[in-house]
């Protein structure tokens, strides 16, 4: 990623507060340092110093030792409990060096003697600004990393593969939670929210080698979110972390919606939407597979072709009308399912049109079928459906080597039609 850093640019001017009960010193210090900064602030001792520095918030602390109320010392050591981004300057007098150690302790910047040479202070302040603006702009370059990675509705994790050493809001939030120390008191992988499931990236130690193995479209995982304990499909990329080769940066992206979509668009390929057999486009991709098996495996049996046509179904229509119409077609689709093997392929072929795709059979066997078929409807429909007798005209035919699809589903539309020719409801061999 490339940024324009002028985003960054520290424009607030640096605060100082002076602490000095010596009210001389104070406004004296004050107007010296108003020549060079703006934003200056004094406080008369170290309590006054507390409550100014609440409002105020200073980055610089210039302060005497010896006060009435609160030392110079105790002030810093209570400021520190509020936040530490402060640099402290002490003004010592000579008769204060036992606070010296002290005064290191508690992490004082620089110490200068009284009475104050204006100059080293000003140095002082000098460098102190550079350091402030050189911490800032690095504070700063992170938040825009933070903010950025937060931002991101994609789950974005630094590891090694089983231990976790940063994971953005996003992640946090999926699995349940707003810290990554919290999270790190009670699971050490990331793998530990992986939903094991066939086909997916499984919660094991060597997962992060397994997604390195697995062709990108195998990369894939699921997880679960805690708050809605739905299981979200993720597609894993990985990065490598310029900085140590030990850790990858590794980046789920939420794939859920994309993969039910997948799926929907998989099943209105396949099937038929009316009565839920195959579709005649996947009956075509069975079919061919068929012919190219036969014409490469000779000595396998031969596969035959049903092509069903419901007789007058217009009339079935005109009649009852289409709703009825359609009850009729699911109702024959349900007859027919339950009276052909498992090995068998079934599917509309169009409107009232089906095909059955049968293997191992010769023209004996085949016949016998289709017969066993156009028999059942028309005992079905003649017994259940009173008023409705309905029947089917059936043509049929066996795969021949020199067959190509076109030839096969060409001989048993014919086949077909001679049935239709010949008075419906019957079955003919071509
Ligand atoms: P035959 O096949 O015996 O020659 O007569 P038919 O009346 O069945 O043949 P035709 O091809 O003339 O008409 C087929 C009818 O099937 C026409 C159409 O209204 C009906 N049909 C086709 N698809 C559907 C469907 O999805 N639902 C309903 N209800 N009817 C359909
Ligand atoms: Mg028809
Ligand atoms: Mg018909």
């Amino acid at each position: 990623m490339q940024v324009d850093y002028q985003i960054l640019e520290i424009l607030d001017e640096i605060k100082i507060l002076i602490v000095e009960d010596s009210k001389i010193s104070r406004e004296y210090l004050k107007k010296i340092l108003n020549l060079h900064y703006k934003n200056v602030i004094t406080a008369e001792d170290g309590l006054d110093g507390i409550k100014k520095f609440k409002e105020f918030l200073p980055s610089i602390i210039i302060t005497d030792i010896r006060m009435p109320n609160m030392d110079g010392l105790t002030m810093i050591e209570e400021l520190k409990k509020i936040h530490n981004h402060f640099y402290t300057i002490i003004l010592s007098a000579h008769d204060e060096k036992e606070f010296l150690k002290d005064a290191i302790s508690k992490g004082v910047y620089q110490f200068i003697s009284k009475p104050i040479q204006i100059e080293e202070l000003l140095n002082t302040i000098g460098e102190i600004k550079k350091i402030y603006i050189y911490q800032e702009k690095i504070k700063r370059q992170f938040q825009l990393i933070e903010s950025i990675l937060n931002s991101l509705e994609i789950i974005v994790v630094i590891t090694n593969g089983t231990e976790l050493f940063a994971l953005n809001q996003y992640g946090l939030q999926f699995i349940g939670f707003s810290d990554l120390l919290e999270l790190k008191k009670e699971h050490k992988c990331i793998c530990e929210f992986f939903v094991n499931k066939e086909g997916y990236i499984q919660n094991s130690i060597d997962w992060l080698t397994k997604v390195k193995e697995a062709p990108p479209e195998q990369r894939k995982v699921i997880i679960q979110n805690y708050t809605t304990k739905e299981n979200h499909i993720f597609s894993i990329s990985l990065y490598d972390f310029s900085l140590n080769a030990d850790y990858t940066i590794v980046l789920f992206y939420d794939i859920t919606l994309l993969e039910k979509q997948k799926e929907k668009l998989k099943e209105l390929a396949t099937y038929d939407f009316l009565t839920g057999i195959y579709n005649r486009h996947h009956f075509h991709t069975i079919l061919e597979f068929h012919i190219e098996k036969h014409k490469r495996y000779k000595e396998l049996q031969a596969f035959g072709l049903l092509l069903m046509d419901l007789d007058h179904f217009k009339q079935i229509n005109d009649t009852y009308g289409h709703l009825i119409g359609d009850e009729i077609l699911k109702e024959f689709t349900e007859l027919v399912k339950n009276h052909i093997r498992k090995s068998d392929f079934f599917a509309r072929w169009g409107g009232e049109e089906f095909m059955i795709l049968t293997t191992e059979t010769t023209k004996e066997k085949l016949l016998l079928f289709a017969e066993k078929i156009r028999r059942i409807v028309e005992e079905y429909f003649s017994a259940h459906q009173k008023s409705i007798n309905l029947t089917v005209s059936i043509g049929i035919t066996i795969f021949k080597q020199e067959d190509y699809l076109t030839t096969l589903i060409d001989r048993a539309d014919k086949a077909l039609y001679l049935a239709k020719e010949k008075g419906r409801n019957r079955v003919e061999f071509l």
